[in-house]
């Protein structure tokens, strides 16, 4: 179990997952919208890639607890993807090493994984929605504040890593101009009883089933 944790201020995070024993198994954004929602709370579940499908983890409390506000507007969003140095290439022509992409990119070098492996994040205390008269993708400051935290019970054994956000709370539009206030997150890890999870009735989730092979 594991919780990212405001620590100093309002700050965003892009999360990755990934299945320990094969990380080619990893979070699946879209799929997880499709079955939950754009935005994440307790109850939902981080769902992987085909062909495993299977729950990675579920959120077990999130404490801002945002709902949707009168513009649409959520909190832990699976419908942005992350910021990288390439559409800032696009619209700045400048290079720019330490967008999530590129904080996720070299953590997953860390571990034995390439730039490919990183993928669609979980958009962790963001605040996004799409504007009522275009759709088009909107953000909004983060109200996520010192003390929230989001919780997550691990469905199997996982490799997960973070990205605070270089645009801190986004409280200012990408490429405007100025400096964000960005700030450390904490996580913390939990290792729970053996006999709590049996009693619960808990085991660890499994790949999917389904052997039909597309018909081939
Ligand atoms: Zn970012």
């Amino acid at each position: 179990m594991w919780r990212i944790v405001c620590t100093h201020g309002p700050q965003v995070a892009d999360m990755n997952c990934w299945s320990l024993s094969d990380p080619k198994e990893r979070f699946y954004s879209s799929k997880t919208r499709q079955i939950h929602a754009t935005h994440l709370t307790t109850g939902d579940r981080l769902w992987s890639n085909m062909p495993y499908l299977r729950p990675l983890a579920t959120i077990t409390e999130d404490t801002i607890a945002y709902g949707f506000d009168d513009d649409g507007a959520g909190v832990h969003d699976v419908i942005g993807s992350r910021c990288d140095p390439y559409t800032h290439f696009l619209m700045t022509g400048e290079d720019y090493n330490h967008c999530c992409h590129s904080n996720l990119t070299r953590a997953a070098t860390h571990d034995g994984l390439t730039e490919m492996d990183v993928h669609d994040v979980l958009n962790v205390f963001m605040c996004t929605g799409f504007t009522r008269d275009t759709n088009q993708y909107f953000t909004k400051p983060s109200p996520v504040e010192v003390g929230d935290y989001i919780e997550f019970l691990a469905e199997t054994d996982l490799l997960v890593s973070a990205s605070t956000c270089p645009q801190g709370d986004v409280s200012m539009a990408c490429g405007g101009g100025g400096e964000p206030d960005v700030y450390p997150l904490g996580v913390e890890i939990y290792k729970l009883d053996d006999s709590f999870l049996r009693e619960k009735g808990w085991s660890p989730s499994d790949v999917s089933k389904y052997g039909g092979n597309h018909g081939l």
